[in-house]
């Protein structure tokens, strides 16, 4: 300070972390300072399922006084991480807040390269645009005072997380006559596409537009946006925690996880008719979708074709019979809808999305496109 100068005199620095909410890795021995310029970064994956590894989240920070180049290599170390390397070459990068940019980067055998030009202060660099727990909290406050909506914590996790429900119908409406639809998102905490996708279609549903209100007047819609907070937070792929619970692929019912209880309490209480599970995954060609009635997914089929504009087809998720399948508690794979058919005799609704050739703006469009068609899928067959 002697000189008048301050912060001034310095010569500036990069550093990289992943230690925050959503942030990956988390551990900083998994972050190498190459040099000054250049850092090596380990995504981290719980499981090694590289069908899953597709989660790095980082903030490069910058002391510098002007906008300076950085290199960021991305090694992934996953089980056999090279075979699912030509969708690892696109990242989101923001920088304060501001808004999402797509950078590509440069792919060599398990190695991702970028190098990007970053300016003073904070940057976000991550594989899928960032949608954090603080993010949902922030969000399900701003619901407050909406008369169509309630938000209310319906359990927590091992981490002593919230898990949200966000109730919506038509007030004026008695519930008798309305469909109960449960939505889930984000089960699989790299899928960040499909926080997204909850969260266009509760602000469509609460937007006013005669459509919606029709929805509204129609059905009690249960969205739960977050039911893995843990897996969130701590900047995992698929799994609750190491060792944890998958809400799809694992057995929710012989699981002791408390987000996997939670939601089979909540469940067994709101009884829904019909239960909507959104995924994102990483495919540049393909979306999914998938029911355990196929003539709503026929019905939903004709309202929403293969999307077209972003070219993309549909692939359909096969349903398996259950009558192969054995005692629950004993399959290696009981989830979450599987429990919802088979207890609750509810119809099961699975929708998968892909951030490649879509924006923002799109990803929520298409969102709101699939809760009218699967609406309207329902009322035509229910
Ligand atoms: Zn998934």
């Amino acid at each position: 300070m002697a000189n008048g100068t301050g912060n001034g005199g310095l010569l500036g620095e990069f550093a990289v972390t992943g230690r925050f909410d959503g942030g990956n890795p988390q551990r900083s021995s998994d972050i190498v300072k190459v040099d000054e310029a250049t850092f090596d970064v380990f995504p981290y994956s719980e499981d090694g399922d590289d069908n899953y590894m597709f989660r790095a989240d980082v903030r490069v920070c910058s002391s510098h006084r002007e906008p300076r180049p950085v290199t960021l290599r991305f090694e992934w170390r996953a089980w056999r991480a090279e075979r699912y390397m030509d969708l690892r070459d696109t990242f989101f990068c923001r920088h304060e807040e501001g808004e999402w940019k797509l950078v590509r980067g440069r792919v060599e055998g398990n190695v991702t390269t970028l190098t990007l030009v970053i300016p003073p202060g904070e940057t976000e660099v991550s594989m899928n645009a960032g949608y954090n727990y603080e993010r949902l909290q922030t969000y399900v406050r701003s619901l407050r005072g909406n008369p169509d909506a309630s938000a209310r914590i319906i359990g927590f996790s091992e981490e002593s997380r919230n898990i949200w429900c966000l109730t919506l119908t038509d007030g004026n409406v008695p519930d008798g006559g309305k469909r109960k639809l449960m939505a889930i998102g984000r089960v699989h905490p790299y899928e960040t596409a499909s926080s997204y996708c909850i969260e266009a279609m509760v602000n469509y549903l609460l937007g006013g537009d005669p459509r919606a209100k029709e929805l509204m007047s129609k059905f009690v819609f249960h969205f739960i946006p977050m039911p893995n907070p843990d897996g969130v937070y701590n900047g995992l792929c698929k799994l609750t925690k190491e060792n944890g619970l998958d809400f799809s692929h694992g057995n929710i019912l012989a699981s002791k996880d408390k987000a996997g209880k939670t939601l089979l309490s909540f469940a067994r209480v709101a009884k829904p008719d019909y239960v909507l599970d959104v995924h994102s995954l990483m495919d540049r060609e393909y979306d999914q979708v998938g029911s355990s009635d196929e003539r709503l997914l026929g019905r939903f089929m004709n309202l929403m074709p293969d999307q077209a504009d972003v070219g993309r087809r549909w692939t359909i998720l096969k349903q398996r019979g259950r009558e192969a399948l054995g005692p629950k508690e004993k399959r290696t794979d009981y989830g979450f809808t599987s429990f919802c058919v088979e207890e609750l005799g509810a119809t099961k609704f699975v929708l998968g999305f892909s951030w490649f050739g879509r924006s923002f703006d799109k990803m929520e469009k298409t969102a709101i496109k699939a809760l009218n068609a699967l609406a309207s899928a329902i009322m035509g067959v229910g």
